[in-house]
């Protein structure tokens, strides 16, 4: 018997689209739904969390409320939305200390006060470990939505922050904290988005190598990124700053701006430094070192493979 372990995460949700959207009209592939309200469009997205795949040992439950939070509202940011509130359901165990829970909720509504998007409204039932699955919902206006395609060859291709969370926490195991407390980039979404220099975008939830992957399918573009220019957390070595290319956590903004407005697009959005680190091609995926060019394979962080030991 086939197992989805066998296909891994990309094939189940390819298999997904073929019954829920065959012909593709729905534009499922971007980092949230899109439904037509107008002058705006009203932006949907949910993502979850479980124990055994998101929640390390030790993790205190207040950083991972922020968590099942943020990485919903980083969905919102990376097609320059603005959040308008959440729903969570929660799926917890008889034996699950009322504390825990307060504390867990607390950390939720913490990081969505500070995006401005309420709580309004959620679902809890019994279940075997704990299982968090948000939804936040934004708003964006039509003539300023970043979407995942619409890159063009000789657009310059930057990100905000740093990377390496994920592997920094991986080789030290220490501060779940570190892990967890991720920042949505809300605010710099919205100033990329009112920038009008932004050509497509993506929150890099599933590491750099997968996001330049995805915005290359979308846009049917190539992308060339050099290794000396990606910002890294500081502490990594050469090896440890290979593997955060390919590592999930930072959920950063990926994103492409048009070279003739390049101008509109500061060194910064806030405190958050905002870098140049390669160009739109024609196809192919590849990153520059040491001054020679090879290709950047897809292997970020995929579900149904191998999760948190
Ligand atoms: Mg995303």
């Amino acid at each position: 018997m086939a197992k989805l372990s066998d296909l891994g995460e990309k094939s189940v949700i390819s298999r997904l689209l073929e019954i829920f959207d065959p012909d593709g009209l729905r534009s499922m592939g971007d980092d949230c739904a899109i439904l037509d309200r107008g002058d705006d469009y009203l932006l949907v997205t949910t993502d979850m969390i479980y124990e055994k795949t998101h929640i390390p040992k030790g993790s205190a439950p207040g950083d991972v409320g922020w968590y099942a939070a943020a990485i919903n509202l980083s969905d919102i940011a990376a097609m320059g939305g603005t959040p308008l509130g959440m729903l969570f359901a929660f799926g917890l165990p008889r034996d699950t200390d009322p504390e825990w829970l307060d504390s867990l909720v607390s950390g939720i509504q913490e990081c969505c006060s500070q995006h401005n998007a309420p709580v309004i409204g959620g679902d809890t039932k019994e279940n075997d470990s704990v299982t968090i699955s948000g939804t936040a919902i934004g708003t964006v206006r039509k003539s300023q939505m970043l979407r995942r395609s619409g890159a063009r060859p000789g657009d310059i291709v930057a990100m905000t922050g740093r990377l390496g969370r994920g592997v920094l926490w991986d080789r030290d195991r220490g501060n779940t904290r570190f892990l967890l407390r991720i920042e949505p980039r809300v605010k710099e979404g919205l100033h990329l988005a009112s920038s009008g220099a932004v050509t497509s975008c993506i929150d890099m939830s599933d590491g750099l190598s997968t996001s330049l992957h995805h915005l290359a399918r979308s846009g049917k573009v190539g992308f060339e990124v050099d290794l000396d220019r990606i910002p890294m957390m500081d502490g990594l070595d050469r090896k440890g700053k290979l593997k955060a290319l390919h590592s999930g956590g930072d959920y950063e903004l990926l994103f492409t701006v048009n070279p003739k407005k390049i101008a509109d697009i500061p060194g910064s959005a806030g405190n958050t430094p905002i870098t140049h680190i390669g160009r739109v091609t024609e196809k192919g995926v590849t990153m520059t070192v040491d001054g020679k060019t090879e290709c950047l394979a897809d292997e970020g962080y995929e579900h149904f493979g191998k999760g948190w030991s």
